[in-house]
């Protein structure tokens, strides 16, 4: 996870807004874990922080472009997304960074409550992504059985193998322009 501590103790009573651009706070998880993902528009961030006596009030969005494999086939998708940040991070309860238990994302360095930004942005733009993406709501993915890409050229694998009545086909020379 990305790791970017802003720290809190300045932060004005009325709260303070940051902007982020640095697509490192993206490219360095997504180049960690080996991510499939690619920038295409730059990611920008907004982030209003505002503490609060329990906890650390987040809000703000993220939004930008970028390209990742289609569920299906695996060819590119281009994904478009815009994400709105609104979560509440409660204080850790002793001034202990060692808390196993403690707040993800907030944590005492020394008498410095320091927020964790760049694992929040890094989670926010992973919630933004789609579960399945597809390159087209009637992708046909990929073949099992040859690994023919089926939007780009038909196979008769499956009808061969699953219809019995397609057993005659099979021995008939289909000519190909
Ligand atoms: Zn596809
Ligand atoms: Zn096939």
């Amino acid at each position: 996870m990305s790791e970017l501590w802003l720290s809190l103790t300045d932060i004005p009573e009325q709260g303070q807004e940051y902007f982020y651009s640095e697509q490192n706070v993206w490219t360095g998880p997504i180049e960690e874990f080996e991510l499939p993902y690619a920038i295409i528009d730059p990611i920008q961030a907004r982030v209003f922080v505002l503490l609060r006596e329990k906890g650390c009030l987040i809000s703000g969005g993220l939004n930008g472009r970028i390209s990742l494999p289609c569920s299906r086939c695996a060819e590119d998708v281009f994904f478009e997304f815009e994400q709105k940040i609104n979560i509440f991070e409660l204080l850790p309860e002793e001034k202990n960074t060692e808390d196993f238990f403690g707040p993800e994302f907030l944590r005492w360095n020394n008498d410095n409550l320091e927020l964790n930004i760049g694992g929040i942005l890094w989670e926010q733009f992973i919630l933004s992504l789609p579960d399945k993406p597809l390159c087209n709501e009637g992708c046909m993915g990929i073949c099992p059985y040859c690994g023919q890409n089926k939007n780009s050229q038909f196979c008769n694998c499956i009808r061969e193998k699953e219809d019995p009545r397609m057993e005659i086909f099979r021995h008939l020379k289909v000519k190909k322009d």
